[in-house]
C-alpha cells in the first residue's frame, strides 16, 4: 500500500470526513489505524457512529473510547456481481456497538456469523481511511 496516492491524500482533502467537525477525531485516529467510539458518560453505553448527542439516553456528556479493534460478524452479504466483488458486512464490536462495513481478504466460504474478526484501515479514493475488517488470526 506504498503508493502515491497514499503519500497526497488524507481525510483533510475528503469532503465527506470533513462534513461534520465533530467527527474529526475519529477520522485522525484511522490515519494511524486506530478505532475510536463516541461513549456516554451518563449511560455508559458506546455508541455507533460518532455524534454529538448519545442516542440512548440524549445526553451531549460523550466521549471518545479507544475501541479494541475486535468483534463478530454479525451478518454479512457477498455481492458477487459487483466489479470487484466485496462482501458487506455488520460486525459486532466486542464493545457493543453494532457498525456496518465490509470483509476483506477472506472467502465466502470462511464467513459464518459470530466468527471473530479485526479492524483493519483502507483508505478511500476520496482520501479517508475507513474501519474494515478481515478474519481474526
Ligand atoms: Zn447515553
Amino acid at each position: 500500500m506504498d503508493n502515491l496516492d497514499n503519500k497526497t491524500l488524507d481525510f483533510l482533502s475528503d469532503a465527506y470526513a470533513n462534513a461534520y467537525p465533530e467527527t474529526k477525531p475519529f477520522w485522525e485516529a484511522a490515519e494511524k489505524d486506530e478505532l475510536l467510539l463516541k461513549t456516554c458518560h451518563d449511560c455508559n453505553k458506546p455508541h455507533w457512529y460518532p455524534r454529538m448527542i448519545c442516542p440512548l439516553c440524549g445526553s451531549a456528556n460523550t466521549g471518545w473510547l479507544n475501541a479494541s479493534g475486535q468483534g463478530t460478524l454479525y451478518a454479512f452479504s457477498h455481492i458477487e456481481k459487483a466489479d470487484p466483488p466485496y462482501t458487506l458486512a455488520y460486525v459486532q464490536l466486542d464493545e457493543g456497538p453494532i457498525i456496518m462495513s465490509n470483509i476483506i481478504d477472506a472467502e465466502v466460504s470462511q464467513l459464518k456469523i459470530g466468527v471473530p474478526v479485526t479492524v483493519t484501515f483502507q483508505r478511500m479514493k476520496e482520501g479517508r481511511k475507513m474501519p474494515v475488517f478481515r478474519l481474526s488470526e
